[in-house]
């Protein structure tokens, strides 16, 4: 029996519970006591028809969705629906609005581009994303104004999502963390592998009435519709990714739902952050008001101590918190499998860090 022995920080693949690790593994021996693996029966099978069904649902409880959004579990990660998103919502000589927070959106962007007319409503690139851009003006003309609910690489996260008639947002990296009115949204994705399971499956939860608006010559694939038509079963689903998702969601459900994780998150975001902010040799490098509960980013003063720190954390068994290439420092991700009390080695070992170097 595997206890904690290593505090899993790591940005994406991320953190999950263990519980759900030791079902999923269970599931590739002997999937619903069929004596057959997940792996190798039909994705048309009743078994797995169920767990499409029960995905579908706790998605929308979850989310505080009706039944006029429509579930998908699709391949391509969240890479693919920066372009799928405008592809079957950006008309022909109609607008896209983006609100760019990072690379994340970024890539959104350039995809858009690619398939009509896209403009940049804010952006926070004049400070290497390290806030959220407020207080911009939304053109009431756009076909869909897009954001990043959370920016894993800058640490940054959307406490207050702007108002437009069409709101799309990549929640790729905070999904289900924390409570949000869905039925704001026209459309939400996030890949699995953040906060939701495995990768290579992707969710989609689409209001179905703005489908259908666009004029282009739709390749089934990157028609959401077929998907719907289909019920994510056009093509043969990822069936594995899908099936850890919802032991994922499964386990938040049983937990205490989204109220409970975001009481557990903000609890470990509270800790980690205070320490950061006490201690001597480190600062965050996200604005204050838009640190995500999510990704905590900090840096050290003296950088030439990082390979100090670096020896401490790893003899404490901590993993992954090495900040993105494009941040430096460290990066601490808290998604929602994160237990506080990994959180509470990492707070010691900067204690202990200061004592020795401060
Ligand atoms: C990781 C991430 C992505 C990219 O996801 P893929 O599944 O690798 O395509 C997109 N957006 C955000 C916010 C992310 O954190």
């Amino acid at each position: 029996m595997k206890t904690i022995k290593v505090h899993n920080f790591s940005a994406g693949p991320g953190i999950l519970p263990e519980e759900v690790l030791r079902q999923a593994s269970e599931a590739c021996i002997n999937f619903d006591d069929l004596n057959l693996s997940l792996l190798e029966i039909s994705h048309r099978s009743k078994n797995f028809e169920a767990v499409m069904e029960e995905s579908t649902t706790l998605v929308k409880e979850l989310l505080d969705l009706d039944d006029s959004y429509k579930i998908l579990f699709l391949g391509g990660g969240a890479s693919l629906q920066f372009a799928m998103v405008p592809y079957n919502l950006l008309r022909d000589g109609g607008t896209a609005g983006y609100v760019n927070t990072g690379v994340w959106a970024s890539k959104a962007i350039k995809e858009a581009r690619l398939i009509g007319n896209t403009q940049v409503v804010a952006s926070s690139e004049d400070k290497k994303f390290n806030y959220i851009p407020k207080g911009f003006g939304i053109p009431t003309t756009l076909d869909y104004l897009h954001v990043t609910s959370n920016n894993t690489i800058y640490g940054t996260q959307l406490k207050k999502f702007p108002t437009a008639a069409t709101l799309v947002c990549d929640m790729s990296s905070d999904i289900f963390s924390r409570k949000i009115d869905g039925k704001k949204f026209g459309l939400i994705y996030a890949g699995a592998q953040k906060n939701m399971g495995p990768a290579g499956a992707t969710m989609v939860a689409v209001k179905e009435s703005l489908l259908g608006k666009v004029n282009r010559p739709m390749l089934s694939m990157m028609d959401y519709r077929v998907h719907i038509k289909g019920e994510s079963m056009y093509n043969t689903p990822p069936v594995f990714p899908i099936y850890v998702s919802l032991l994922t969601l499964r386990w938040l459900r049983n937990n205490g739902g989204i109220e409970w994780i975001e009481r557990v998150n903000q609890q470990k975001a509270d800790a980690l952050y205070t320490e950061i902010d006490r201690n001597s040799l480190f600062f965050g490098t996200a604005a204050k008001e838009d640190r995500s509960n999510m990704n905590v980013t900090f840096v050290m003063h003296k950088p030439e101590l990082e390979p100090e720190f670096d020896q401490l954390w790893k003899s404490a068994n901590i993993s992954g918190i090495r900040g993105h290439r494009d941040v430096g420092g460290y990066r601490a991700s808290l998604y929602n499998a994160m237990p506080l009390q990994s959180v509470q080695v990492l707070i010691d070992v900067m204690k202990d860090f200061e004592k020795k170097f401060a």
